[in-house]
């Protein structure tokens, strides 16, 4: 996650080798955009607002953030009018906290869905963020949640949905015991944001 970092944590990140960045804005993003020229896929990880799908299905690689009917239908218009294919990601809120963002997990079937109808989206997976909690428990029991909820809608809706994007700099261990396909590194590579 290069957010409220320069486009040379992005010119770093390529030159280690990681083959995609993660951003939260998308005006920032844009900006970062236009001041490098490393190869990575950049990734829109963050509330996105709909009178901003246009711009981010212009210049995101991928939408990991996607969590309403609403999001969905502005996405697929947007990317029909450019004629792009957008990779998505849907972001469920599987620690049922009330202070995240995503999808109730019981909402989620009928979001993929309709995912699933939209002939410019490719939904590749979900997304989650860990409640913050001093016990790690907790974090533990979201991404089994999501990995449950990932298991059973991809059996119920014959589809793969390969990605499970979980795990930051404070959680990751257990994201990845858990199965993460994509943890979200931002300050233990980083720096503190300022
Ligand atoms: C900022 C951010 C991260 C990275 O967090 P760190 O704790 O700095 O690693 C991961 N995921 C999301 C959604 C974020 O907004």
């Amino acid at each position: 996650m290069t957010k409220s970092h320069s486009a040379a944590a992005v010119d770093y990140a390529s030159r280690f080798g990681l083959a995609a960045v993660g951003e939260n804005r998308v005006q920032e993003a844009v900006e970062k955009r236009a001041q490098t020229s490393a190869a990575v896929r950049w990734e829109l990880i963050g509330h996105l607002q709909s009178n901003k799908a246009p711009l981010a299905a212009r210049h995101f690689d991928r939408i990991q953030s996607v969590d309403s009917e609403k999001l969905l239908n502005v996405l697929d218009r947007a990317a029909g009018e450019i004629g792009r294919d957008l990779a998505i990601l849907l972001q469920v809120n599987a620690g049922n906290d009330p202070a995240k963002f995503g999808a109730e997990p019981e909402d989620t079937p009928r979001l993929l869905e309709l995912a699933l109808s939209k002939p410019h989206l490719r939904v590749e997976g979900l997304m989650t963020i860990a409640p913050l909690s001093q016990d790690p428990a907790v974090a533990e029991r979201t991404f089994h949640a999501l990995r449950d909820i990932r298991d059973r809608l991809s059996e119920r809706f014959a589809t793969p949905l390969p990605e499970l994007s979980m795990g930051m700099s404070g959680d990751f261990e257990q994201a990845i015991a858990a199965g993460s396909t994509l943890v979200r590194i931002g300050t233990a590579l980083f720096g503190e944001r300022e």
